[in-house]
């Protein structure tokens, strides 16, 4: 199993990187499931779609047996009667499930608050804890936060909304054209069946990579977003890191603000920074999972009211 789908060592953040996949992976593994139906293709075995979903808790054999979803249904009765499936009415069908499970699944309000919620792990890192009520918090950092702190909350939401949309414009064009391939060549049920599944897990894959780098992402400046400009932070390079972090490791930084003029990359860190400025930025490229660490302060994941308030909001932007 390569890297990506390894578990974090830290079970909080374990929690976290889980919070962000879970919901995309949730997602195509519910649209998987009503095309799978709706094609009335044959049953895939468990194991072939546990393969395509690795962590997901949900998962469960393809069985065209299985009581059909609306969109399902919907796309049998359109079928009725008719010898040849046109391109259009394919394209129907996953216009269908996949618009029908982002409106269900409130999925771009979901990811925004877990994404905040990723967010607010780093400021907790920094040791400072709120104490503003976490669902509130995750749904209205204005009523609680000043200007300047909610600002980078609200990229980082935006940032996870354009991901997951993205994710379901990627859904409706490949799983088409799949579709679309497999109809001009005449292949069999049990083929096509087969293909959903290794696009699925493409499209998995994909996503978790998304998953675990913006969580690392918004983590770091959920943290430097939390230290005054002038202290010092350090670079904490995670245990199987490349050799690109590993030479940052134990390196120290000074915070500056992103406003700041003389901001110089060689030796300063501001929220925002990503590596095409130049010397360290978390993260450092795919599936990164360095982290800042305060080097003057009280470490955060040493405290329990801090351990206690970041289980509290990953159990908020879970449960909406
Ligand atoms: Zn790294």
């Amino acid at each position: 199993m390569s890297k990506a789908w390894t578990i974090h060592p830290n079970p909080i953040l374990a929690q976290a990187e889980a919070l962000m996949y879970g919901l995309g992976a949730g997602w195509l593994y519910r649209v998987h499931q009503d095309l799978h139906q709706g094609l009335q293709l044959p049953k895939l075995p468990a194991d072939q779609v546990q393969a395509t979903y690795p962590l997901s808790p949900l998962v469960k054999a393809l069985d065209p047996q299985q009581e059909y979803s609306r969109a399902a249904r919907l796309y049998r009765e359109l079928l009725a009667g008719r010898d040849t499936v046109t391109p259009e009415l394919y394209g129907d069908l996953v216009d269908a499930v996949t618009s029908k499970w982002a409106a269900e699944g409130r999925l771009k309000d979901n990811i925004q608050k877990r994404a905040a919620a990723t967010y607010m792990l780093g400021v907790l890192e920094s040791g400072r804890v709120s104490t503003a009520p976490a669902s509130g918090l995750l749904d209205r950092p204005e009523d609680f936060l000043e200007g300047q702190e909610v600002r980078p909350i609200r990229f980082a939401q935006a940032k996870a909304g354009e991901y997951i949309t993205s994710l379901s414009q990627r859904t409706r064009t490949q799983v088409k054209q799949v579709l679309y391939q497999h109809e001009l060549s005449h292949g069999s049920p049990l083929e096509l069946a087969q293909r959903l599944n290794d696009q699925f897990r493409v499209l998995n894959r994909d996503w978790r990579r998304i998953a675990l780098t913006e969580t690392s992402n918004n983590r770091a400046q959920g943290f430097l977003g939390s230290i005054p400009a002038g202290e010092q932070v350090e670079f904490s390079a995670a245990l199987d890191c490349c050799d690109r972090c590993q030479a940052y490791h134990k390196t120290v930084w000074t915070v500056v603000s992103p406003e700041a003029t003389d901001r110089d990359p060689d030796r300063h860190v501001w929220v925002g920074k990503t590596w095409q400025d130049g010397g360290a930025a978390i993260s450092m490229h795919p599936h990164c999972r360095c982290r800042w660490m305060p080097v003057l302060r009280v470490r955060g994941d040493m405290r329990q009211d801090i351990e206690k308030r970041a289980l509290d909001l990953l159990a908020a932007a879970r449960n909406p």
